[in-house]
């Protein structure tokens, strides 16, 4: 049976084909990207993209809403349950969006932001250069300290001390370390900081038991549902009772129209899949795996930032490998092994053409791959990574790499 999209358009169908094909027949190590279950994939795809539903349940600008408003506070319920919060906001249609909305919420323009480098680890979003955050507020930044590869809260506390920061960020999008949620707070409170812990990479590990709440810790918790969470794309903005309605007023009418329903509705689903016992089972075993990978890669002499992980990524300096990143990641794909080039802390290269690689592991658990298929893994990546150029080897690892693929395939 054809399906609807081979029937009205079959140049799309064509093309959705192709990419369902390149994920099964590759691996991806790329830590911010998962395979969602069928049943969230069915949510994104459902009739609720016909609606609008701007406001919040039981206060709409539209009508017909009874339905949206009953999944929106079950997606809300079950996130307030699954992180132990008081509000959640399940409405920012992705994570840069929700990051912006903890700004208007709190900050005014001009006023002072202090969030992770993007070359140390951060996000665009915390206050980098190119992104409005970066333009619109008074953004400083620290970064890891050269000799560990880790966050020094010192430095924080010094930098916290002298610049006075309205909103502090914890958290990014190239750690491999467990985030001190309490010594942030401890930094935050000092200075009289709002502290926002920016937990889309690992929201799926706290979710899982396997990296600390920061809970507690923090006054709001953003997220985005696509990454470890393995939901759809989407993000959530967490908080106690006292922040709710300046978030939520940020969110809608501050900077958003309508919500993306179908998204909530997936979001609610898989918030439903993550506060399951196998959940928890996933978690650690994304861990275990990109420790195993870790082990496997340093055995071979790859050096990995801070020296290892404790969670779902690891980031690879290659300057050892003789290889910079962007040969790197793209001899890897052609080895059938997605993952991308990263700067590392200090890099003396360019972003554009950075010294390393971050790899993780959230896809190929999902998949089913175990502790014991890396160092098979470490060692296709050690060959790839060491023969850009060299066609038959990067032909020969494509072949078993699918031949592992095929055998674990993503959730249909
Ligand atoms: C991925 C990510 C974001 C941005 O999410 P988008 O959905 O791509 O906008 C924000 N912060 C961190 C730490 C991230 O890893």
């Amino acid at each position: 049976m054809p399906t609807p999209i081979a029937l009205a358009d079959p140049r799309v169908a064509e093309l959705i084909a192709a990419e369902t094909a390149r994920q099964h027949d590759t691996l991806c190590l790329i830590p911010s990207e998962n395979h969602v279950s069928p049943a969230v994939l069915a949510a994104t795809g459902s009739v609720l993209t016909n609606k609008y539903s701007e406001g919040y349940p039981g206060r709409r600008y539209y009508q017909g809403n009874a339905v949206v408003d009953g999944i929106e506070e079950l997606a809300a319920s079950r996130a307030r349950e699954l992180f132990g919060v008081e509000h959640a906001n399940v409405q920012p249609l992705s994570g840069a969006p929700a990051n912006l909305a903890v700004y208007a919420a709190f900050l005014d323009p001009g006023d002072t932001v202090l969030g992770m480098a993007l070359d140390a680890g951060g996000h665009l979003t915390h206050g980098w250069g190119v992104s409005v955050t970066g333009k619109w507020f008074r953004a400083v930044r620290y970064g890891v300290r050269r000799d560990t590869g880790t966050v020094d809260l010192d430095e924080v506390r010094a930098l916290a001390r002298r610049e006075r920061p309205k909103l502090i960020w914890c958290g990014g999008t190239a750690i491999p370390r467990t985030i001190d949620f309490a010594g942030f707070a401890a930094i935050a409170e000092e200075v009289g900081a709002v502290l926002a812990a920016d937990v889309a990479h690992i929201a799926g590990l706290i979710a899982g038991g396997a990296h600390p709440s920061p809970t507690g810790h923090v006054d709001v918790i953003a997220t985005t549902t696509h990454k470890t969470l393995r939901g759809p794309r989407g993000a959530m903005l967490l908080t106690g009772e006292q922040h709710a309605r300046a978030i939520d007023r940020a969110v809608f009418p501050g900077l958003q129209g309508g919500p993306h329903d179908h998204t909530t509705a997936a979001i609610a689903v898989a918030l439903h899949e993550a506060a399951q016992p196998a959940f928890t089972t996933y978690a650690h075993a994304i861990v275990a795996n990109a420790q195993a990978l870790a082990a496997a890669l340093a055995e071979r002499g790859f050096d990995l930032v801070s020296g290892g992980t404790d969670n779902h990524l690891l980031l690879v300096d290659l300057t050892a490998k003789g290889v910079a990143g962007r040969p790197a990641a793209e001899a890897l794909e052609q080895a059938g092994l997605v993952a991308n080039s990263n700067a590392v802390p200090f890099d003396p290269r360019p972003p554009l053409d950075p010294s390393g690689l971050r790899l993780g592991t959230p896809a190929i658990t999902t998949r089913g791959l175990r502790p014991e298929h890396m160092p098979e893994l470490a060692r296709w990546i050690d060959e790839a990574v060491t023969a850009t150029g060299d066609t038959d080897t990067l032909d020969r690892v494509r072949g078993e790499v699918t031949e592992l693929a095929r055998a674990f395939p993503p959730p249909a």
